[in-house]
């Protein structure tokens, strides 16, 4: 179990990020995707741009980038998986997609700042809160080890 110092949250250990307030977890935090100079503090809860406390946006203690839509995102849609690997990302939304549940990827290396950084889990998997127990469902019966689901150990 890992907890952030941040906002208190609990998860399972494996995350990069807090997966609930986007606190950067590890002390080599890479730099502000917008200020190469600055260390980021958190990163965007759904796309994982690093921010520092210039560019973060928060609402409700859950920092976003500017991008309004990764706002609505977060109303909309739960997390499935954090993944070590876009390309096992990439299958599970398309695996996803052949049983009617429409996910969304983003990954934190997109950004040029964390290219280079070394994450357990980059990339990360959102579905509709509806479709959350069967998107977890199905995810059992893909039987993929590099990902979890970050509520589980909750
Ligand atoms: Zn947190
Ligand atoms: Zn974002
Ligand atoms: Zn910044």
């Amino acid at each position: 179990m890992s907890s952030c110092p941040a906002c208190n949250a609990s998860f399972a250990d494996g995350s990069d990020t807090c997966p609930v307030c986007g606190w950067w977890l590890d002390d080599a935090s890479p730099a502000c995707d917008a200020h190469p100079e600055t260390p980021a503090t958190g990163c965007c809860v759904v796309c994982g741009r690093p921010l520092c406390e210039r560019c973060e946006v928060t609402e409700d203690g859950v920092r976003f980038c500017e991008v309004p839509d990764h706002r609505e995102v977060r109303r909309e849609r739960e997390l499935l998986l954090e993944s070590e690997s876009e390309f096992e990302a990439d299958w599970v939304v398309e695996n996803l997609a052949q049983n009617g549940i429409m996910g969304v990827m983003f990954s934190a290396h997109e950004f040029p700042s964390t290219r280079w950084t070394p994450m357990r889990r980059p990339a990360r998997v959102f579905v509709q809160k509806a479709d959350l127990a069967a998107a977890r469902e199905a995810l059992v019966r893909f039987d993929i080890e590099s990902t979890k689901v970050p509520g589980d150990a909750a």
